[in-house]
């Protein structure tokens, strides 16, 4: 029998053995990252809700007003006024007739997409989807088929052989894809899915906060809500809070509701979390929300102009993938930028396929122009060596 030592092992050989960090600060531009302080390319609070000050007040509130726990599932008691008025505020937003809250991102695309499809079904993802929507398909026992990223005609090809059968049919994409930080051909796939007759998941993970009139996403953008039949996303990443969503029809919500394991099973998040998410939400949309997202994307075209003299980088979100192939340079760059003061994480297999290892720097909004050109001139300078 093989020993968990020996998988260890093997994971190490391989550069693939991942370990924990400690942040010994508050989410913030600068952190304490293993006791050394860094200047943070890595986290997701795009907008840099997560120490928001007016966010962090309603938090501490709501644990004096409602307590710490939630006691129970959402079934049982743990379904409060805090948890309602988060799905009332999404729901309003997203434009669709109701909404559900989840402890995490990754728990809603496994509640929904496994409670949604069974056996006999068929799940078709575009080969970038994240983990939580990969799961959830698997765990559904519906038939699980992939195109490659973006690629229209393979999925036209998997949607004339699928709507044949019985069974529900659904397409499953990000908006802005978490690796890659490119966005989703929406307007096509939107087409595929009417012609096809198919249900369409947007998971808004990486597009809340980057785009849209009011930060909704790239969906609020395109102008496209009407035909997608589940929005979902994460509350925990340009909210700057924790938690996961669905926008949706009342019938699809009630049925994740009855059918969601990952949903039915599982202790409702605390009250606190959801006014927090609640609260970020309504900075998000405001008008100080908005001067975010053009402080950030100022930040991302100053960032890949200055990177430009060595790369032409054309972003379309906060994520700046900066490729560079084996696991171990990938490592090694993000070790000497980790040496120079920059966290900027290396990602590898199997978060992105072999051969595809990269850093992965996020911009926020947050960031100074100072801090961007001492992140530039690191990354020019590795080029030439
Ligand atoms: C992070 C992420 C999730 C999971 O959300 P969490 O709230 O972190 O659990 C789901 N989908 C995508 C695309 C993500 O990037």
């Amino acid at each position: 029998m093989r020993s968990p030592q020996d998988e260890l092992l093997e994971l190490e050989q391989r550069s693939l053995r991942r370990e924990l960090r400690w942040v010994g600060s508050e989410q913030d531009r600068e952190i304490l990252l293993d006791g050394r302080q860094v200047l943070n390319f890595a986290s997701n609070d795009y907008l840099g809700l997560a120490s928001h000050p007016e966010i962090v007040a309603a938090m501490k509130s709501a644990v004096d007003e409602w307590g710490a726990g939630s006691g129970a599932s959402r079934l049982i008691t743990g379904s409060m006024s805090p948890h309602r008025n988060l799905e009332n505020t999404i729901a309003l937003l997203k434009d669709c007739e109701a909404a559900l809250s989840f402890s995490t991102g990754y728990a809603a695309a496994v509640a929904t997409v496994s409670g949604l499809m069974r056996k006999g079904d068929t799940v078709i993802l575009d080969k970038l989807a994240h983990a939580s929507l990969i799961d959830g398909a698997r765990l559904s026992g519906a038939t699980v088929r992939v195109f490659p990223h973006n690629g229209l005609a393979k999925l036209e090809r998997l949607l004339d052989s699928s709507v044949r059968e019985s069974g529900r049919v659904l397409i499953i994409t990000e908006s802005v894809f978490s690796m890659d930080g490119d966005v989703a051909l929406l307007d096509e796939i939107i087409s595929l899915k009417k012609k096809y007759g198919a249900l369409l998941l947007v998971d808004e993970a990486h597009g809340l906060g980057v785009y849209g009139e009011r930060g909704l996403g790239l969906i609020e953008h395109l102008g496209c809500g009407d035909d997608v039949d589940i929005h979902m996303g994460t509350l925990g990443k340009a909210a700057g809070v924790a938690g996961g969503y669905i926008a949706s029809s009342q019938s699809i919500i009630d049925l994740v509701v009855n059918k969601g394991r990952a949903f039915i099973y599982s202790t409702a998040p605390p009250p606190a979390q959801a006014v927090a998410a609640t609260k970020a939400l309504e900075i998000l949309t405001s008008g100080e929300g908005r001067e975010r997202t053009e402080k950030l994307w100022s930040n991302i075209e100053k960032l890949t102009s200055m990177l430009s003299v060595v790369r032409k980088l054309t972003p379309s979100s906060a994520i700046i993938p900066w490729m560079v192939g084996e696991v171990d340079a990938a490592v090694e760059l993000s070790n000497r930028l980790l040496e120079s003061g920059f966290f900027v994480p290396a990602i590898r297999y199997p978060t992105v396929p072999r051969g595809t290892a990269r850093l992965r720097i996020t911009v926020t909004a947050n960031h100074t122009e100072a801090d961007l050109s001492r992140l530039a001139e690191v990354l020019i300078g590795s080029e030439d060596r």
